[in-house]
């Protein structure tokens, strides 16, 4: 598929094949709009993995190559929270071959990076994003180097590494860490399959949204609760969404509720201040380590998003989060706190607000608690 990428500041057009990452003027880049056919019909039903939504996916009709790199990631299940409260569902999105959501983006980033022919990939990431593009990476025969920063997590850097990815521990923030690998980059040293920068990452996080459509027969929850740190399931669900409302097959968006950490939120001060850019801020510190992203690059966008699905943002309280993940533990989930920190803003505003639950409501457990400390 000849699809290109497409400048998201001034409409300027790229050729995956060239390894751009981003726009001369400094843009982030898009993928451009791809037409597709999809229906119910089209779902793949012997294909037990997030390739059921091949047909939505940015790839030739006669690409095959994802079937060696797959390991069935997505399709995970959607379950009520507890028996008491029936229209809280949780999706147990942990249960991935890396255990976190970030298996739906890397699978397809890295079955495009195999179409291209690449041969080595770069990546930064707090954690999880590494140690999924590090999985598949091996898997699909691509040389990668993993960019991280030395607060990880000691057991995700194990993983990382255990997966035969280079991990590069870089002293100082998340954001010197995103230096590192942009140098890399820059010196030719492979393809950036960052799941910031990389648009084919977003249409493996759309994933998420068809399962959503699918699991639930059609019936849309009224309410999406969804962690924000650089968005990628949040902009991968909204484009899905927004996809299947093109396409027919819903007639609303679902609104979608957005949780940052209150030790770090950009994208909430933002919102507040109605502005229409995000400006970094200084992560003041928070154990919800996998949305503590001080300077989104995808700011604008996700705001945008938010704002079009008639949406808000909430923060998560500090002091809440280990508590509830001792709740979600106590209901048989055992989450990283980031994920625990999800539901603490969650019950928060539903508290705070006095919102009685009449529609659906789903928040995602994005990742499993063993890969914490
Ligand atoms: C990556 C991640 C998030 C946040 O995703 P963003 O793409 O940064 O918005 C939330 N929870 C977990 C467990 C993650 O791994
Ligand atoms: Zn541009």
């Amino acid at each position: 598929m000849s699809i290109q990428y497409i400048c998201s500041e001034c409409g300027k057009k790229f050729d995956p094949k060239t390894l751009v990452f981003r726009c001369d003027c400094g843009g982030l880049l898009n993928l451009e709009k791809f037409d597709f056919k999809f229906s119910k019909e089209d779902i793949l039903n012997n294909e037990w993995s997030l390739f059921r939504y091949f047909k939505t996916l940015p790839f030739d009709n006669n690409f095959s190559l994802w079937k060696d790199i797959s390991m069935g990631e997505g399709l995970t299940p959607i379950v009520p929270l507890e028996k008491d409260n029936p229209n809280i569902l949780v999706k147990v999105d942990y249960l991935m071959p890396t255990l976190s959501f970030k298996d739906r983006g890397a699978v397809v980033l890295i079955s495009k990076a195999k179409e291209l022919g690449i041969k080595k990939v770069i990546q930064d990431s707090s954690g999880n994003a590494g140690t999924s593009i590090a999985a598949y990476a091996n898997r699909a025969g691509i040389e990668c180097d993993i960019y991280v920063p030395e607060s990880t997590s000691p057991k995700k850097i194990k993983q990382i590494s255990s997966h035969g990815a280079k991990v590069h521990v870089v002293k100082g923030t998340r954001e010197d860490t995103a230096k590192a690998a942009l140098n890399a980059v820059e010196n030719g040293e492979g393809f950036y399959a960052s799941h910031v920068y990389n648009p084919f990452f977003y249409q493996g996080t759309k994933t998420y949204a068809y399962e959503i459509y699918e699991q639930l027969n059609g019936k849309i929850p009224e309410v999406l609760i969804i962690p924000v740190g650089n968005g990628t399931l949040l902009l991968g669900c909204y484009y899905g969404f927004k996809e299947l409302l093109e396409l027919g097959l819903i007639n609303k968006m679902p609104k979608i509720i957005a949780v940052q950490a209150q030790g770090c939120a950009p994208i909430y001060e933002a919102f507040k201040e109605g502005t229409h850019s995000v400006e970094a801020v200084v992560n003041t510190g928070t154990l919800a380590e996998g949305i503590a992203i001080a300077e989104p690059k995808r700011g604008k966008q996700i705001l945008e998003a938010i704002k079009n699905t008639n949406g808000e943002i909430i923060t998560a309280p500090e002091d809440k989060i280990v508590e509830t993940r001792k709740y979600l533990a106590q209901k048989g989930f055992y989450v990283e706190p980031t994920t625990a920190a999800t539901f603490a803003g969650f019950f928060n505003y539903y508290k705070k607000n006095k919102v009685s639950l009449n529609g659906k409501v789903i928040i995602p457990l994005c990742g499993a608690g063993l890969k914490a400390d």
